[in-house]
Order: structure tokens, then sequence, then C-alpha cells
């Protein structure tokens, strides 16, 4: 067993091993003319006996992970909703005014702190991406350009005080030192302040059988339990927690100092419903281990049937997800022709490890491959939606997971509203 990133103990069990593949956002100008010329790494992932913190048991240098940084400026309606609500929904429950103090860790290009910024709430954002930063700070969001760490909030403290709330959205599972991180998010909080972390949780993961989701720039798979644990070592409560549709399915979790406030009875219903399907013990991810392996060989053999009949493939989505799926079942040229992607800036570069073109998604009815494997599978309906011409015309999309299946029927005019 290896050690833990979180709780130190050497009780860490893997039990999905996904290869040794490169960077998943790692996106080639052009085909290495080596592959040894292309940087490999192991992408393993563990479940911690001791503390229940799923991780990978390989970590690459943040300075190799941030050099393929890849942001994305254009956020869905759904999601900037969604920010509002939850920035009106922190100011009314925490009574925040314009003598409270708020600080976002990693926080993009303002998204969320314009809320506070419209509503006379005073903030800071700290967001280590500087071209980030400066578009922050350019539309009126004062914000750090640094990682956050237990230097960062000393610094903001002495700088600007305590804060009432400390919000981090998506950042907790990037963070390798986790429990260091937590504590500079202690030491930064007043007497009655509250952390509030969201990050996607762990059951979802389980139960769509996500392990796609898996690269190396994501260090955890958070369950309550898991996070609870941590926020415990740290010198942290967890005194609430709220379950978000947002991204497939996240938890929203809500740290104190110890006793500041009682704790809600949804924390003792989430670590119940957490027990009752196993994720606080290590069956449930040995048993995800052996249905991720019995998934690859399904679809290798599915698709490897399909050129002996001298079908064509392609596949639709040039994302992470895509990257792992394909490095870790081996699926290049020799199965799938090329990629499709609507993102113009992926377009006439490589996918990583397995080195199939991007093109963009007319070339679906150009060319009019007989399948197209749906990497972005969570996006299914959408993309259905959006190339209802492809089934038309016959073509059809292989959907990979939990197993891998021919979509048959093209998507009915009932369903448009998606
Ligand atoms: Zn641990």
């Amino acid at each position: 067993m290896s050690d833990c990133l979180v709780c130190r103990a050497a009780k860490v069990e893997s039990f999905l091993d996904l290869g040794v593949v490169p960077l998943a956002n790692a996106l080639l100008e052009a085909k290495p003319a080596t592959a040894e010329s292309e940087a490999r790494y192991p992408l393993q992932v563990g479940y911690c006996h001791e503390c229940h913190a799923v991780q990978l048991l390989h970590l690459v240098a943040p300075e190799e992970l941030f050099s393929n940084y890849f942001y994305e400026s254009s956020f869905s309606d759904a999601f900037v909703q969604h920010s509002k609500r939850y920035a009106d929904d922190l100011k009314q429950r925490f009574d925040l005014g314009k003598d409270s103090f708020v600080v976002e860790v990693a926080s993009n290009d303002g998204y969320l702190l314009k809320n506070f910024v419209a509503a006379g709430v005073p903030c800071l954002g700290v967001e280590p991406a500087q071209n980030i930063a400066v578009k922050a700070n350019a539309a009126g969001v004062p914000t750090l350009a640094k990682f956050f760490s237990p230097e960062t909030a000393a610094e903001v403290l002495a700088d600007k005080g305590a804060a009432d709330v400390l919000i981090g959205n998506n950042v907790l599972a990037h963070v390798p030192e986790l429990v260091p991180f937590l504590e500079g998010v202690r030491s930064l909080l007043k007497e009655d302040g509250v952390a509030v972390f969201e990050f996607p949780w762990l059951r979802e993961f389980m139960r769509h059988l996500e392990f796609d989701t898996v690269y190396h720039e994501h260090v955890y798979y958070f369950s309550l339990h898991a996070v609870a644990k941590a926020a415990e070592l740290a010198g942290l409560e967890l005194f609430d927690v709220q379950e978000q549709k947002v991204h497939g399915g996240s938890l929203r979790v809500f740290l104190q100092k110890p006793g500041a406030r009682s704790k809600t009875s949804d924390v003792e219903r989430v670590r119940q419903l957490e027990r009752s399907e196993g994720l606080a013990g290590p069956e449930v991810f040995r048993q995800m281990g052996q249905r991720v392996r019995v998934m690859r060989e399904q679809l290798v053999e599915l698709l490897a049937g399909l050129k002996k009949q001298g079908k064509s493939i392609v596949a639709y989505g040039a994302s992470a997800k895509g990257s792992t799926l394909l490095n870790y079942c081996g699926l290049g040229a020799d199965v799938i022709d090329y990629i499709v992607d609507r993102s113009t800036v992926k377009q006439g570069r490589f996918a990583p490890g397995v080195h199939l073109p991007i093109y963009p998604v007319e070339k679906l009815l150009e060319d009019k491959p007989d399948y197209a494997l749906l990497l972005a599978w969570n996006f299914a309906d959408e993309i259905r939606q959006q190339q209802r011409g492809y089934e038309q015309i016959g073509g059809r999309f292989i959907h990979p997971v939990p197993e891998p299946r021919i979509l048959a029927d093209v998507v009915g005019e009932a369903e448009t509203t998606a």
C-alpha cells in the first residue's frame, strides 16, 4: 500500500490502473517524430483505508501541468445562473454586507465574485493564472495573482483582515497538499467565519463509471467522508452539506472552526447515504476497477468487430475525458480515423498519446463515417440533437460506458428541449 496524500498513513490501495499516459490536455501541434518524445506518466487511482480519500498514486509537478493549462472563457448560461444564486444564498444566510469580507480561491475571471462586487460586499479573488487575474481586475473584481497557500493566507490576513466567508469551487481536487491548504483557509477565517467548497461528488463518479474523468490534474475524487476527515486534520469542522446538480452532481460543503454553529441533519443523512453505497470501505472500489477493465474489453471487441465488417469509425469530442479513454483502451489510428470537435482551438491539432487528428464536426456529414464513438458521452443527448443530420443519413453513435452500446434510435422530437 502507498502513503496517503491527506492523512499520511501507508494505507492507500490501488484499484484502477489506467496505464502510463500523456497529460490529457496536452494536445499536439503535430504528430511527434517518435513515441518517446511525448512525456508520459503513470495514471493510477487508490483508496485510503484510513481517511477514505480516493487519490492519484503518482503526481505530476504543477509546472508541467500548468504549462498545458487551457482556459475556457465562456461559461454557460446555466452556470452563470448557478453562480448568481450561489452568491445570493451566501449573502442571505451569513448576513453579508459592506462590513464583511469574502475571499474566493481560484476565482477565475471573477464570474462569482462580481455578484458580491455588485452588492457592495468587499471581496478578493486569489487566482494563480496571471492573465486571468488581469482580466478579473480589469472587470472590477479585486484579484491577487497567486496560488493560495498558508503564506498567501497570511499575506491577505495582514493586508485585508480575516474573512467572513471563503469560497473555493472545483479547487480542492487539484490541491495535493490538502491539509496545509485547509490550515491556510482556517488561519484566514474569523472566529465564526465559514469556508464553502464545491467539488464533484465521488458518488457520481462511481455510479456512472466515470473513470475517464481521471487525469493528472485531478488529484482527488471526494466523498463527504473524506472531506470531513481532511477538514478535521486541519482543525476545521464540517457543519453542513448540500447536493448540487451542476457539473452532473457535486457537493457543496460548509466548514468552520469547531463549535461555531451546530451541525445540520444533512451531514449525517449524506454520510449515511455514502455508507449504504459502500463509499466508506474498499470493496466498491475494487468492483469499479473490475467493471472498468471489462468495459475496455467489450469496447475494444465491439470496435474490432465493426472494423472487420469494413465499417468506418471516428470519435466525437477531443476532451480530456476522451484522451483518458482512448489511451486506456489503446484506440489509435488502426481503429479510429479521426476525432471531430466543435472547438476551433482544438481543430488542426492531434490528440495526446493516440495522435489522432482533430477536425471540425462538419466532417461527420461530409465523410459519413458509419460510426462515431462518443468521447463526450456526458453530453450525449445534446450532441445527438446537434448532429441529428448524421443519424438521419444512417450514422450511428457508440456510447462507451458503463457498457459499450450502439445508440440505435434517432433522438425524437420530444427530447428536443434538452
Ligand atoms: Zn488517508
